[in-house]
């Protein structure tokens, strides 16, 4: 017993980045117990799934070809008979809404121990010594699993899997148990904020506290307007009713990982930081020299925001 068995996530019709990521945390343990990465993709258009969760370090890609969207009986159901199929050592899911609504039923069905949320992972074949973070970020705290194991884990902790890869590509027949299958989809319905995604948004404009007044918003909507950008939030302003949930970034909102992050008025609390430290640029607005966004922001304008953003939106229009 010493293959990986990874669960990919996709959501209305596209894989989403965290898989890439799963499929890096996933070769990193394969590669320490010395066996093999499986991927599995539950429903959906597989196949084409399939192609493109086809990179480096995959050896073998199980599809299981039911339904179009995320169940929790299928899913359930699917990953268990994988894992009695294949007996890996580890199966690992994303730390998403998916993710955490199977993956302790699979845990569960298994009689394994499930350890969530994990942000760095390292094996030698016999314990697993998982790293979470814990009170906002303030500490770090280690779980040592011996044996097998369900693991889900953070987004934006691994890099994404590159590269095109050569991996086996098998559909299993799952043996669906259509009386345990409780729910059905039968639509989508967005809670405000529309189709927007920000974890998927490459460059992104999100405003704090700093702005003061929900009218003022107006301003920072025009200034990703400009930036053809995607507007997100730190939690006060969810919090305000000011903007919707799905805008949230931080440790209970989103983590995001964008080319660009425009932070306006963000202090930099521990819980907004750990949603968007994987951003690759950061660029904080900020009247206060010593706010704690400074400590990772790449570029700083430490300078008023209703001064700074009318600026900037001349500058970018
Ligand atoms: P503040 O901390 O009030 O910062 C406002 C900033 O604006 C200050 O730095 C100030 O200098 C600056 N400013 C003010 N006026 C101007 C101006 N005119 N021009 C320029 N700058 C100005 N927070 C999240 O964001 N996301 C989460 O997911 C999240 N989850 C949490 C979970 C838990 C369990 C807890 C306890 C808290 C969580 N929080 C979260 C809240 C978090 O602790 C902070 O309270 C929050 O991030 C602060 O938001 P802020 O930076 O917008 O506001």
């Amino acid at each position: 017993m010493s293959d990986v068995l990874a669960v990919a996530d996709h959501r209305r019709g596209d894989i989403r980045d965290v898989s890439y990521e799963l499929i890096t945390a996933g070769r990193e343990l394969a590669d320490e117990t010395g066996g093999d990465l499986h991927l599995a993709v539950v429903s959906g258009t597989v196949n084409d799934f399939a192609d493109k969760l086809d990179r480096e370090g995959v050896d073998t890609i199980h599809t299981v070809d039911r339904g179009e969207e995320f169940n929790h009986d299928v899913y359930t159901q699917a990953i268990t008979q994988l894992y009695d199929e294949l007996a890996p050592q580890y199966v690992l899911t994303p730390n998403s809404v998916n993710g955490l609504d199977y993956a302790p039923a699979v845990a569960n069905e298994l009689d394994l121990p499930i350890v969530t949320d994990t942000i760095d992972l390292e094996t030698d074949g016999e314990t697993l010594t998982a790293t979470r973070e814990m009170y906002g970020g303030k500490v770090e705290t280690t779980t040592q699993l011996e044996g097998a194991a369900v693991v889900t884990i953070r987004g934006a902790e691994w890099p994404a899997a590159e590269g095109t890869g050569d991996a086996a590509i098998e559909a299993f027949d799952a043996d669906i148990d259509e009386e345990a299958v409780t729910s059905t989809v039968t639509g989508f319905e967005e809670v405000g904020g529309g189709d927007v995604d920000i974890s998927e948004a490459d460059l992104l404009v999100s405003v704090g506290r700093g702005i003061e007044e929900e009218e003022n918003l107006e301003m920072i909507r025009e200034l990703a307007d400009a930036l053809d950008a995607t507007l997100s939030s730190s939690r006060p302003i969810v919090d305000n009713g000011w903007l919707p949930k799905n805008r949230q970034v931080g440790q209970s909102g989103k983590v995001v990982t964008p080319d660009v992050y425009i932070a306006i008025g963000i202090s930099g609390a521990v819980q907004h930081v750990a949603g968007m430290k994987g951003s690759d640029t950061i660029v904080a607005i900020n009247t206060d020299p010593n706010a704690p966004i400074m400590d990772i922001a790449d570029y700083a304008i430490v300078d008023d925001l209703f001064d700074v953003v009318p600026e900037l939106i001349d500058e970018f229009k």
